[in-house]
């Protein structure tokens, strides 16, 4: 069983290895987040949809684990495909777990993950001489959780990454400005990024603490909190420029 990360979306920026594994596959078990032009590699493979939608599981983590065992025990070449890097909020550890406990070789093959990816495809960097010298990831599924994580953190010099924070960007923000943020603090939100449909919004801290942080996309979004979201470091039109120009149309 290879656990492989498929980057944040564009096939593009899949590994090497990663479309290695996926042309060599016979099953592959991906997640809500898997782009399908990424799924294509995997060319001879039955693909099997394991992922989260609406909020529902379509199999729950055991399940998963039950299934990548039988499948190799019964010789088949399996891959699980996870969006970004899979042992990053991807549960991919515990996969590895399963696999360990059940005797099954594996292999982890890293991904690009969307923490740093969407920044940077937004032209942030997530650390910068002088504005950054630190860069906190975190989930923004719970607020609580959330809270006690950036509770002592201060906001000079660091650059808070928020995944999974999408329905909660208001509530996340306006827990930070309770606890001394400035609300001048920049703000970004990069949606699909890597995808046809990358954009991007900016602002401060205040802003998305009011619920000006609006999306006009059901996609996936990455939330980046701190000085380094006022740079834009990228062409100016990267955001909206098509997934071809991306891969090599130069025209234009
Ligand atoms: N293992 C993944 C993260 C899984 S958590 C990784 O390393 O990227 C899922 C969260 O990742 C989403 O809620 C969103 O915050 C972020 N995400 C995934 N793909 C993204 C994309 N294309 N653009 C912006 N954010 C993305």
């Amino acid at each position: 069983v290879w656990i492989v990360g498929a980057g944040p979306g564009s096939p593009d920026l899949l590994t090497r290895r990663a479309a290695a594994c996926l042309r060599k596959a016979d099953l592959v078990l991906y997640d809500a987040l898997v782009d399908k032009s990424v799924l294509k590699v995997a060319r001879r493979a039955q693909r099997f949809f394991v992922g989260k939608r609406a909020g529902r599981h379509a199999l729950t983590q055991p399940e998963i684990h039950a299934l990548m065992i039988r499948a190799a025990r019964r010789g088949k070449r399996v891959v699980r495909l996870k969006g970004g890097d899979p042992f990053v909020f991807g549960r991919g550890g515990e996969e590895v777990q399963a696999l360990q406990a059940a005797g099954i070789p594996f292999e982890v093959v890293p991904g690009v993950t969307s923490a740093f990816a969407a920044p940077a495809l937004a032209g942030i960097p997530v650390t910068h001489r002088g504005l950054s010298s630190a860069v906190l990831v975190v989930s923004g599924h719970d607020e609580a959780l959330f809270e006690r994580l950036v509770g002592e953190v201060r906001p000079e010099n660091v650059t808070l990454v928020v995944l999974m924070g999408r329905s909660r960007r208001d509530a996340l923000a306006r827990i930070l400005v309770e606890r001394g943020w400035p609300g001048t603090t920049s703000a970004a939100i990069v949606a699909d990024a890597s995808r046809s449909d990358q954009h991007v919004w900016r602002g401060t801290l205040e802003d998305l603490s009011r619920g000006d942080g609006a999306l006009d996309t059901d996609g996936p979004v990455t939330l980046v909190i701190g000085e380094t979201a006022s740079l834009a470091l990228s062409a100016e039109d990267i955001g909206s420029m098509p997934a071809r120009a991306l891969s090599g149309d130069r025209r234009g």
